[in-house]
This record gives C-alpha cells, structure tokens and sequence, in this order.
C-alpha cells in the first residue's frame, strides 16, 4: 500500500489516508467475494495493489481526465479502473457498465457496504447501453481496461462519449498497431485525434482519443456484430 498512497500524494489527492483505507476495504471485499465469483485472477495482496489499484489511477494525470465530471467505464469487470477512480476522486460522478449481470450486482454491493456513493453499475452489453438516450453521448470520459481490441473497443466507448468529449483506453506496451488497424473505426464514430501515452508502470500505455463529432445513428452496431465484424 505505501506505493499506492505515495502515488496518491504525488497526484494531489486529498485524504489520502481514508481513500487508501477504502481501497484496503475493497480488496478485502474483492478477495472474499473471488472465494465464490470469478471477479479477478490477482490474488496475490501485493499484486491486487500493483496491476488493480496503482494501473486503474494512472489515468488520472491526464487532462482528459481532470476536466472530466461524468464517466463511464465500459466493460469494468471487478471494477477497474472505475472504483480505484471513484474513490480518489469522489467529487467526479461514475457509471460502470458490464455484461455479466453478477459483477454488476457484487460491485453495486460492495461499493454500498464501502459507502462509495459515487458509483453506479448497470447490468447491459456497450452496444445496447449505448443506444439508450440516457447514456448516448452523455458521458464527458469514457475509460475502458482489458476489454477488445481498438476496433471493438472504439465502437463500444466513443458512442458514450459526448461530442467535445475523450475516450481513454488502457493497454500495453505494444499497441500502435492495434491503433493504426483502428483509425478509419474511430473516424466513422466521431472521433479525431488520437494520442499514445506510454507509462512506465507496468509497461502500460494509455491511448487518449478525442471526440469531436456525433456518433452516427448505426452504431454501435448489434450486441455482438462490433466483435465479430469490427468497423
Ligand atoms: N476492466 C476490468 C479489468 O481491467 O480488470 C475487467 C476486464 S475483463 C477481462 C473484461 C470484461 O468486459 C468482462 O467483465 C466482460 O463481461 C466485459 N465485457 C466484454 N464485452 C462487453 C460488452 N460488449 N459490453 C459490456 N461488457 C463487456
């Protein structure tokens, strides 16, 4: 935890002590809730910290995603990056969204027990969700970790992202190909400028694409057409 909460420090967080102690909370609840739910394969405590909460906080040097008040984080899983974010910064509002209805239900559940209040996760595919004129073009920030290649993975962010709005998507070291097989993709979905942000955490990077037009009215796509058939 103390590289954890030194890297709170370094980004300014306030309260550090308190959010590290949530976060401790969470891991427990995670770990305990593993016993029974395929939430994460990190059970290691040390790596939990490392590749969960250390990984999930690195967007939070961008300006992208400062400016950012509402957020959505698609395919979030056990939570990540969504709740390290939420609790670091829980003046900005989160909406984490997976298709597996049980994760769902145990992180709305653990993020109840935590008292994390500003966190909301829905049940739903990114490509229904994202048709819903409640969360189409509605979110400042889209984040999004460990989920599909740039192709898929821009078709089910950017249409959640309001134009003047970002999408940031986590992943290694090696993904300037996979951008490259993505531009035309994120063109046709309103995107413009795309921007690789390599971090030595890990051997991460983060791709920051910016939003400027609307999602065109086809897309996403039918749950399952953007994986199989990607733009
Ligand atoms: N983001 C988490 C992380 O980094 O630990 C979880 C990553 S896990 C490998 C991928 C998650 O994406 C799974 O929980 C899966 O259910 C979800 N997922 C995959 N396709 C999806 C879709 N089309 N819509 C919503 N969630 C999706």
């Amino acid at each position: 935890m103390k590289e954890l909460i030194a890297l709170m420090k370094k980004l300014n967080i306030a309260e550090t002590e308190s959010k590290a102690s949530m976060l401790q909370q969470y891991m427990d609840h995670v770990l305990e809730w593993n016993k029974k739910v395929n939430l994460t394969a990190i059970t290691d405590r040390n790596a939990f910290v490392q590749k969960h909460f250390i990984d999930s906080l690195l967007c939070a040097e961008t300006l992208e995603f400062t400016a950012s008040s509402l957020i959505c984080d698609v395919g979030t899983g056990g939570g990540f990056p969504g709740v390290p974010l939420a609790v670091c910064y829980p003046e900005k509002e989160f909406i984490l969204v997976d298709s597996l209805d049980k994760r769902i239900r145990i992180v709305n559940q653990m993020c109840e027990e935590i008292g994390i209040a500003n966190v909301t996760a829905v049940h739903g595919r990114a490509e229904e969700l994202a048709r819903k004129k409640e969360y189409r073009e509605q979110f400042d920030l889209c984040v999004s970790r460990a989920v599909a290649n740039m192709r898929v993975l821009s078709e089910y962010c950017l249409p959640f992202v309001r134009p003047g709005g970002n999408f940031i998507a986590y992943k290694g070291a090696d993904c300037e190909s996979e951008i490259g097989d993505a531009r035309k993709a994120i063109q046709l979905l309103g995107g413009d400028s795309v921007e690789i942000r390599k971090l030595p955490h890990l051997d991460h990077s983060l791709i920051l694409v910016s939003k400027t037009g609307y999602t065109p009215d086809a897309y996403p796509r039918k749950a399952g057409t953007p994986a199989r058939k990607p733009l």
